[in-house]
């Protein structure tokens, strides 16, 4: 006869704080100021060099901003435990909700007390039933900006423009061909010979595809890893196109990826090796680095044009007013319209890195324009995600206490468009909120543009 897990148990377990499981699983756990601080506990998530998933000590919520996020998030123990067993956490069906019970119950020495009265006592067991711990491998550090840089122009010159991205470019996001150019937007090359090609002309050129993130060596069919002759050079990630981030030099120093995939729309152009414990001889790599997820300093594309790559932005561009969003087009759109710097960020709340920059820049307002959908949530109480609206508020407060930066928020009606590109290539502009305050006033175009 089947067995129910008792509401008791299921209620004890709902209980334990996302932050205790994850001490008890044996996460590293690290402070820093309102959360707590882990690396992304999904085993698909991938290697990564800084931990960028939070716990919120407030709320006990968890998410993982890692490389724009993987979708591992939640707001319970169970939850948590779910993304750390099977990389999922299936929110509509609950598929694995009972293992998850148990699996928590365990792990924190819960008895769990079944419906027909019967009880397995975990307090007897040993206590952690550990998923095999995510093996720490040595960081790779990526080549120096200006070796990236060169590497990355000369393979972005090689690689195609297929006419269903020019097409998407030029209509989707209303690019002009001199924006394309300038951007530096290019197709991934599709097939295998093509890309090969590009990766003989580069060796054959000199450069050295050593550590430069995205590039990595594959093992050939039936190879022997330890056979050094049965590498090759090749590109890690596939997908549609590429988006060079630059940094405030101008030199190229990683790439986005526009996937194609609907589930993650983009994704950082990044090889980490993983000979280390990759047993299927097909997906080992080496030779590569992982990208990291800088910002991206985005300048109206006339700039673009005229940046010479190892230069200061700004001695080309005023800084005084910065804006950051979320995400390549956006910020390439919105630095188009407005005329204004961007300090793109890798992911939302992952606003490390924007304020030491700001202070370089000698620069004295920040205005963030996030999706709207990232900071309103209609269904939630008071219909703000409050915790990417704390996170911003601290964020904030943190920029002009420490710094001498006013920080203000840019909104609009989410009817009018998701992002701020949307909302711009509709021909209106944002309302601007004092986050000390409150007060609200519309952003004048004419102004911005003198
Ligand atoms: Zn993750």
């Amino acid at each position: 006869m089947a067995k129910f897990v008792s509401k008791d148990t299921v209620t004890q377990v709902k209980n334990v704080s996302v932050h205790d499981l994850a001490v008890a699983m044996g996460h590293k756990i690290k402070s820093s100021g309102n959360s707590w601080q882990i690396y992304c506990p999904n085993p698909n998530h991938g290697y990564e060099k800084t931990p960028d998933t939070y716990i919120s000590k407030s709320r006990g919520h968890f998410k993982c901003f890692g490389g724009g996020g993987c979708g591992c998030q939640g707001g319970d123990a169970i939850t948590y435990y779910s993304w750390s067993t099977f990389g999922e956490w299936d929110k509509d069906n609950k598929e694995h909700f009972i293992d998850c019970v148990t699996g928590v119950a365990e792990i924190m020495g819960i008895p769990v007390v079944y419906t027909d009265g019967s009880v397995s006592n975990n307090e007897r067991r040993s206590i952690i039933r550990n998923t095999p711990p995510r093996p720490v491998i040595e960081d790779v550090e990526p080549q120096p900006d200006e070796v990236c840089d060169r590497v990355y122009r000369r393979f972005l010159s090689l690689c195609p423009m297929y006419e269903e991205h020019v097409q998407e470019w030029r209509t989707k996001r209303q690019y002009s061909d001199e924006e394309i150019v300038a951007i530096g937007l290019r197709s991934i090359p599709r097939e295998y010979s093509e890309v090969n090609s590009i990766i003989q002309t580069l060796l054959a050129e000199g450069y050295s595809l050593e550590r430069v993130p995205g590039f990595t060596k594959k093992l050939r069919r039936n190879g022997n890893p330890m056979n050094d002759r049965d590498w090759y050079w090749s590109i890690y990630p596939s997908g549609k196109y590429f988006i060079p981030v630059r940094n405030e030099l101008g030199q190229i120093v990683r790439m986005r990826v526009s996937t194609g995939r609907p589930d993650s729309k983009y994704a950082w152009f990044s090889s980490p090796p993983n000979i280390e414990f990759e047993s299927d001889p097909s997906k080992m790599r080496k030779g590569g680095a992982s990208s990291g997820a800088p910002l991206n300093i985005v300048a109206p594309y006339q700039v673009l044009q005229a940046w010479e790559p190892g230069v200061e932005i700004t001695s080309y561009f005023r800084a005084d007013f910065v804006i950051t969003t979320e995400g390549e087009h956006k910020s390439h759109i919105s630095a188009n319209k407005l005329k204004i710097l961007h300090a793109s960020i890798p992911g939302s709340g992952n606003y490390k890195g924007v304020v030491p920059t700001l202070k370089r820049w000698g620069t004295k307002k920040l205005a963030i324009a996030m999706d709207m959908d990232a900071l309103l949530a209609p269904e939630k109480k008071g219909g703000k995600n409050q915790y990417v609206f704390n996170h911003l508020v601290d964020f904030a407060k943190q920029a002009l206490d420490e710094e001498g930066i006013e920080v203000v928020i840019w909104c609009w009606d989410p009817k009018h468009g998701k992002g701020l590109d949307d909302l711009l290539l509709g021909g209106r502009t944002p309302i601007e909120i004092d986050l000390r305050t409150k007060e609200r006033r519309p952003v004048s175009l004419a102004l911005l543009l003198t």
